[in-house]
């Protein structure tokens, strides 16, 4: 496998990302996908799925869960209804994200993905012990399964992240790294996250964005913008991810599913402009 193969973030019939044809048409060499619906995650059509992937010569490197009831609207509506955070839900939806492995293993890909909510600051609360519980309950399970399980960024502060992978300590317990999602939710400076949390990556999202308004950063979004027009520095990101020595795939995200033709232009950009920069940085 080569040095940073580009991909896409698709979509099978669920989630923000692309259709597999566009990612054909673009020419990418590997996909992330968003784990589809419960009806979806079947052996007949993992088996078809591969199929379709197989012959555009595309990869899949990461299944990303996700479950209804999720809404991005705003900061505080993520935060009450994403990931394993929320208790109501915490339990059917370890189950789900169990099932979620199992069809990822059908998908031949040794990878899950999850953004698992804002984890609890108090690290002494019964909510935060609990989702130690359950993160170790899913990792066990995931490892049955010869996977790993990487963590998105952005909900948390790379100090809180790192406090959280400690407490849970497990071995098969990574990090997604979305240098964008830092800026989007105000919980860091993306580069000064990445060298923080650099030895736990084991794949990364390439995507960008602008940040709030210093007095509302945190309470509200920041901006998400094609790669290479927002704040994160796209050379000075990709020549971190070479310090810490990542070499996996570089995984374009343009979460604009209401616009697709701007999101495939936008994404074709993004493409030329990592094809670029890989050259200079690695060669
Ligand atoms: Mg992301």
């Amino acid at each position: 496998m080569s040095h940073w193969e580009i991909g896409v973030f698709a979509s099978i019939d669920a989630g923000l990302g692309v259709h597999l044809e566009v990612a054909q048409e673009l020419g990418v060499p590997t996909i992330q996908v968003h784990a589809p619906h419960a009806g979806t995650r079947t052996p007949a059509a993992a088996a078809a799925f591969l199929q379709r992937c197989a012959a555009a010569g595309i990869r899949v490197t990461a299944v990303f869960g996700g479950f209804e009831g999720e809404s991005y609207a705003d900061i505080a509506t993520t935060a009450r209804t994403v990931g394993l955070v929320p208790e109501q839900t915490r339990a059917a939806r370890l189950q789900e994200m169990k099932e979620i492995s199992d069809f990822t293993r059908l998908l031949h890909c040794s990878t899950v993905a999850l953004h698992i909510g804002f984890v609890p600051h108090d690290t002494s609360s019964v909510s935060y012990r609990d989702l130690i519980t359950t993160t170790r309950d899913l990792l066990d399970h995931v490892r049955r399964n010869g996977q790993q399980l990487n963590l998105e960024t952005g909900q948390e502060s790379a100090d809180h992240l790192l406090q959280f992978i400690a407490d849970v300590d497990r071995d098969n317990l990574f990090i997604n790294f979305d240098p964008a999602n830092m800026i989007l939710y105000g919980t860091g400076e993306p580069i000064e996250a990445l060298r923080k949390v650099g030895r736990y990556v084991r794949s990364v999202h390439c995507k960008d964005a602008r940040w709030a308004a210093a007095d509302v950063r945190g309470t509200a979004w920041g901006q998400e913008v094609p790669l290479g027009d927002g704040d994160v520095g796209m050379e000075r990101y990709l020549r971190t991810l070479q310090e810490i020595g990542y070499t996996g795939p570089l995984t374009i995200e343009r979460e604009i599913p209401q616009d697709r033709d701007r999101q495939k232009a936008d994404i074709g950009h993004a493409v030329t402009l990592l094809q670029t920069l890989r050259a200079r940085i690695a060669g």
